[in-house]
């Protein structure tokens, strides 16, 4: 009784979020501009009542009274993982002064604004004070959340629990002492290749065929659908009806096709969750407020980096398309040779763009804003000195030149978005990616499969591993069960050094 109290509570509460998410995806693809203040407005009334709805000493009693009644329930049954996750929740919300609340969004408001005249007009003091606030505010916001040893530890932990400035110095560490000597090497051996790619392609026959790839992977249209957008996003109001959108350019084939294989990683993980968690919150992160039934923002980021890449980049799943893919648009690709056009879906450039990045360089990109987000949060950088050092670590990561801020600092919305601790997620998606992969492709019927272009049996797998404990586990939990052992670079670092080299020639 008193548990189903308490579930029946939370069930309003995803269904308040689910509804910010559905006027969240309209706002995204068919919102005419006119409407943006009042949308906030509105997203922003169901948020608060969403968040007042969960700190509300009802809720705690509700929570006390479940718990008493599931103590004998083993300690990671759904029910109990529920219970504390809310609670966690409740007390995490609690700590936070509303009025910081409130003035972080009117901040983001003006920060944004701000910054997108910085970068039209590539001039980084006009959005410097701004940034400057957001420094500030974060720090408030970390000295009330409460962390342990670094105050980047609290807002790396909003989205990625578990990982900390420590564990991800270690980790990137690693990851950038093989990844820029790789990137260095492949990028020149790459160096003359011409992008056969870049020609007029029928946005039509790109949506056909990005949507016959989506099905293909298991992607079930009845409960989705695929829309364009400016920033391609997948979205969820439940198991039930999971969206995916992508955005086309007619004189490129490629960055359609990859967002829509990317979001069809994340849209199969939203519909694989065990209906049994559908309202509960482990289909709700309570701590950001956002109807997601995905463990972890790198554990989701891991579904759409294994589809994108291990999957849709792979030979074999190419093998099998590119026939279709020429069938479809015979007067670009007719004459192009398999081993061509796969190289160039497989190009590696160093740039200077993160969003523009290939595969091999992109966590380079990564890494360098987690390092300028942790000194920015510890004060070892002032805001100032923010454009030196990004050129800095450019230079020294990617042994490019930056030539203006609008190409460099200012380049991401993220930070005027009032928040620095996201970014490492993209690492730890690709990280988590090839660790799951490398696990999975050893099971011969998933093997078999992916020579043959069958992808059931590696979504069963997948669905089996991760897709249906929802928020149940913990990210670590959910390797540790699959694959033996916590978060381990060793199977990324070896997948892209094995696949590079080889592609390009390169002498180990
Ligand atoms: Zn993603």
């Amino acid at each position: 009784m008193s548990y189903a109290a308490f579930a029946e509570r939370i069930a309003s509460i995803n269904d308040l979020l689910c509804a910010v998410s559905v006027m969240q995806w309209d706002a995204r693809t068919m919102m005419p501009d006119g409407g943006a203040v009042t949308r906030g407005q509105q997203m922003a009334t169901l948020s608060v009542a969403a968040r007042d709805m969960l700190v509300a000493d009802e809720t705690l009693r509700l929570i006390d009274a479940a718990e008493r009644e599931t103590q004998s329930l083993a300690e990671d049954a759904p029910e109990r993982r529920a219970l504390a996750q809310a609670r966690r929740a409740v007390l995490h919300h609690r700590r936070i002064p509303p009025d910081l609340q409130r003035r972080r969004t009117e901040l983001r408001t003006v920060a944004q604004a701000a910054w997108i005249k910085a970068r039209a007009e590539s001039n980084f003091a006009l959005f410097r004070p701004h940034l400057e606030a957001i420094v500030a505010m974060s720090r408030e916001y970390a000295e009330a959340a409460g962390y342990a040893t670094h105050p980047y530890d609290a807002m790396v932990g909003l989205f990625e629990p578990g990982e900390t400035a420590a564990s991800l110095t270690l980790l990137f560490d690693r990851l950038r002492m093989a990844l820029v000597p790789l990137g260095r090497a492949v990028g020149a051996a790459a160096a003359g290749d011409i992008d056969v790619l870049a020609q007029p392609f029928a946005i039509a026959d790109q949506e056909a065929f990005g949507r016959l790839v989506a099905e293909r992977f298991g992607y079930d249209f009845s409960r989705g659908r695929l829309d364009p957008t400016v920033h391609p996003f997948e979205i969820s109001f439940t198991r039930n009806d999971v969206r995916i959108t992508t955005r086309y350019n007619a004189n490129h084939l490629v960055p359609a096709l990859q967002g829509t294989m990317h979001e069809t990683g994340h849209g199969l993980y939203e519909q694989g969750i065990d209906p049994a968690f559908t309202r509960t919150a482990l289909a709700t992160d309570l701590i950001q407020l956002y109807a997601v039934g995905g463990a972890s923002f790198g554990a989701h980021e891991s579904q759409s980096r294994l589809y994108e890449n291990h999957v849709g980049r792979s030979r074999p799943f190419w093998a099998v398309h590119y026939p279709l893919l020429q069938a479809r648009f015979p007067a670009a690709l007719g004459s192009l040779p398999f081993e061509t056009f796969h190289r160039t879906f497989n190009t590696v450039r160093p740039g200077l763009i993160r969003v523009e990045a290939d595969e091999l360089t992109y966590d380079l990109h990564i890494m360098l804003r987690v390092e300028i987000e942790m000194a920015l949060m510890d004060g070892s950088l002032a805001v100032r000195d923010l454009p030196e050092a990004w050129n800095a670590l450019v230079k020294r990561d990617l042994g490019l030149d930056v030539p203006d801020d609008r190409l460099g600092v200012l380049q991401d919305i993220h930070w005027s978005s009032g928040y620095l601790g996201s970014f490492p997620t993209y690492t730890i998606g690709n990280v988590m990616a090839a660790q799951l992969f490398d696990v999975a492709k050893a099971d011969p019927i998933v093997s078999a499969g992916l020579d043959d272009a069958d992808y059931g049996p590696l979504r069963a797998w997948l669905g089996e591993a991760v897709h249906r404990h929802g928020r149940r586990f913990t990210r670590d939990e959910l390797l540790i069960r699959a694959t033996g052992r916590a978060l381990d670079p060793a199977p990324y670092l070896a997948y892209l050094d094995g696949k590079y080299r080889a592609l390009y020639g390169v002498a180990a």
